[in-house]
């Protein structure tokens, strides 16, 4: 079974290296100024250029999002910044605004063109207008269900398509929205969304302001403008079915520990059944690993209803199970202690896991040290720590811990 390319979300140098050592075929980077994901999403051009070199010793592909609407004066702005992006050695562009397509190819046209999602492509004829521009990818709608997916890939066969198999979706179609622009002055279309639609509203009549009407759609509180988030893990078959080229993992603003598993359960999912789609099962440990990142419920979205549109999420908060605890930063293979830079509070005795590539396992907090040696019960985001382990893990590699007050709905403590 052909694999398609798994693209990781890379907001940052450690995302991407925390894509890489988590099993991403390709990642996506924002670049300065002219991306849809604004100044937290973009690297500089410095870092850009050695996650590249990274990510090309170990084969990946590296993106970038140039991808917002432009205004006359961001065509200055691009046409003066291409040759630099291109000078990183990124694999190519992804952009959705015609005019920057057209000044690419002017500028830069030894780079490869990916139309992205923003673009809204939801039919062959569309493709082929793209493929005619010389658009090597399309990243196709997010609302197109699987099936007009697979008619598409079918009718253009010589064309590479990728699809989102994973994360945050708008209620607008697909980022064509006013509300953070309206709310915040911070717009969408300019990579600059602020995510209102997450954000929690109430209805009041304007003589009684300090009495709100409560908005509730079952038993608790109601979040009317915000989307539940895409998940297609349990659907894969069905997604390498259509044919694409890459399946993409949405989330440039989140977290390295998002990256780390997210990524890595796609990983272990899709090497799964591309071994062998005959014996392929569903490993029920992959969902329970989804569901100890930040998340506001799963939906399959678009992926197999006709006309639907997204369903809010019930729940008063984003979901997780489990939050970062700290990132290996190196190993002492005398005493054979694990060295780690903490990110959460953390308590001696606390549990605490590795994620690895393809395995989980439990790392014992009760002898943690500071780095002189010293015995300590608690440690703080920012402390560099020591705990023992009895090999060395990768430096990146990201451990995590219970969220405190979280079910305990976590995976156990196998390997996965
Ligand atoms: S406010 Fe929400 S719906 Fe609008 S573009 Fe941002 S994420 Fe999408």
């Amino acid at each position: 079974m052909q694999q398609p390319e798994l693209l990781a979300p890379a907001g940052n140098l450690e995302k991407l290296r925390t894509a890489l050592l988590y099993g991403a075929n390709a990642v996506y980077v924002g670049v300065p100024g002219l991306s849809l994901r604004g100044a937290s999403a973009e690297m500089s051009l410095e870092d850009l250029t050695t996650g590249v070199s990274e990510a090309h010793t170990l084969g990946v592909r590296v993106y970038a999002a140039v991808n917002m609407f432009a205004r006359n004066a961001d065509l200055a702005q691009a046409a003066r910044c291409l040759p630099d992006w291109a000078a990183t050695g990124v694999d190519a562009l992804i952009v959705s605004d015609p005019g920057l397509v057209r000044l690419a190819q002017k500028t830069v046209p030894q780079i490869p063109l990916h139309l992205s999602t923003q673009a809204n492509t939801t039919n062959a004829e569309a493709v082929r207008f793209w493929q005619d521009q010389g658009v090597s990818r399309i990243i196709l709608a997010r609302e197109l269900p699987l099936r007009e997916v697979g008619e598409i890939a079918a009718a253009l066969p010589g064309m590479e398509l990728e699809i989102f198999i994973h994360g945050a979706m708008c209620m607008a179609y697909s980022g064509r929205c006013y509300l953070s622009a309206w709310r915040n002055r911070k717009s969408a279309n300019a990579g600059d969304c602020t995510q209102p639609c997450r954000w929690e509203y109430r209805l009041s009549e304007s003589t009684r302001p300090d009495d709100p009407l409560r908005l509730e759609e079952d038993d608790r509180f109601s979040y009317l403008l915000s989307s539940k988030d895409l998940c297609l893990l349990e659907h894969l078959p069905e997604v390498l079915a259509t044919g694409v080229a890459g399946v993409k993992i949405e989330g440039r603003m989140k977290s390295s520990y998002y990256v780390a598993v997210v990524t890595r359960t796609y990983r272990q999912a899709l090497d799964a059944l591309c071994r062998n789609k005959e014996t392929y099962r569903r490993d029920p440990h992959w969902m329970e690993e989804l569901k100890t990142v930040s998340h506001r419920g799963y939906t399959t979205g678009f992926a197999f209803a006709e006309g639907k549109i997204n369903e809010s999420s019930p729940d008063i908060k984003n979901i997780q199970t489990h939050e970062p605890a700290g990132v290996v930063v190196g190993y002492d293979d005398v005493r054979k202690q694990m060295r780690m830079e903490v990110r959460n509070f953390l308590q001696a005795g606390e549990d605490m896991e590795l994620l690895l590539l393809r395995e989980t396992l439990p790392v014992d907090t009760r002898p943690m040290t500071d780095e002189g040696g010293d015995r300590i019960d608690r440690a703080h985001a920012g402390n560099l720590i020591r705990v023992p382990f009895p090999f060395p893990a990768p430096k990146g590699a990201l451990l995590r811990k219970k969220t405190i007050g979280a079910k305990a709905q976590g995976p156990e403590r196998k390997p996965i």
